[in-house]
């Protein structure tokens, strides 16, 4: 059923698409001058579990892997998808880490095709077991890399005419449901955005000391926040704007300067003090 290759490529970068770059089979129709497919469909064996299926190709010479869906698929856990892409990412080196996400709107001022590229979350999630080792204490003070950001900002203003903001807070839900109005009311004031996929995305790319930024799109109101939203304005967001998402995507891997990085994402992740107390009691069984 699978081809399994552990040959993993290295790659600089990593773009985890999400409901925005699903209908374009991405990086598929954009094939241009400076991209290049160099390796499609490949399934590696991790730890925990086959992989979902990843593309390596290059845009401007950079190299990068991507998977869909944030790697979600059916029979495995959300947990286990997110910890299978992040295993690969970490054994192929990757350094900075783009995705994207269909999200729903808490802050009364949002409206359906709003860009925002969150520099905060509140996670709701009740997902366990979200580490790969255990090994770093991580500081999640800028969370959302600075530096990525910027980047994504930047390119979002060169294909995009309609709202952008370069910051807002995410609530992270488990789903796959909604949210009820209720809920969304409590997170009035404390969230913009609620979303089910930027955890455990975030602890990861820290677990792995790469930079992590996401590019998110409002496709429907929250319950009791404006007018009940429409499925058909959902479904023409996903198709009329995947373009859009992956145009911006590209051009923000393909601006970026690979050897100079000026955050501190890095620096946010410490070796846990804890690690000799897990020894200790992993030797006593
Ligand atoms: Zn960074």
């Amino acid at each position: 059923m699978y081809d399994l290759n552990n040959d993993i490529p290295l790659a600089d970068f990593a773009i985890i698409g999400g409901s925005g770059t699903l209908s374009s089979n991405f990086p598929f129709n954009f094939e241009g001058t400076d991209i290049k497919i160099l390796k499609k469909d490949i399934f590696f064996n991790t730890p925990y579990g086959i992989s979902p299926k990843f593309i390596y190709f290059t845009v401007n010479n950079k190299s990068v892997l991507t998977c869909k869906m944030h790697g979600w698929r059916s029979g495995v856990s959300r947990a286990d998808a997110s910890r299978q892409i992040f295993w690969v990412f970490r054994q192929a080196k990757v350094k900075r880490i783009l995705s994207e996400s269909g999200v729903g709107s808490i802050n009364y001022l949002l409206d359906p095709r709003d860009l925002i590229i969150p520099d905060d979350y509140i996670d709701l999630s009740v997902r366990k077991d979200v580490m790969l080792d255990g090994r770093y204490l991580l500081v999640m003070r800028e969370a959302l890399c600075p530096e990525l950001r910027n980047y994504l900002l930047s390119s979002s203003k060169k294909y995009f005419n309609g709202r952008i903001f370069d910051r807002g807070i995410c609530a992270v839900t488990d789903g796959r449901h909604f949210e009820s109005p209720a809920e969304i009311a409590m997170l009035k004031g404390h969230a913009d955005i609620v979303s089910q996929s930027l955890v455990p995305e975030v602890y990861l790319a820290r677990e792995i000391g790469a930079c992590y930024a996401n590019l998110s799109f409002v496709v429907n109101y929250g319950e009791g926040i404006k007018n009940s939203w429409s499925h058909d304005t959902m479904k023409d967001i996903f198709y009329d704007d995947a373009k859009l998402i992956t145009d911006i995507l590209l051009d923000t891997v393909r601006n970026i300067s690979i050897n100079v990085k000026k955050c501190n994402c890095t620096s946010l992740r410490k070796e846990t003090l804890l690690k000799d107390v897990y020894n200790e009691v992993s030797d006593k069984g």
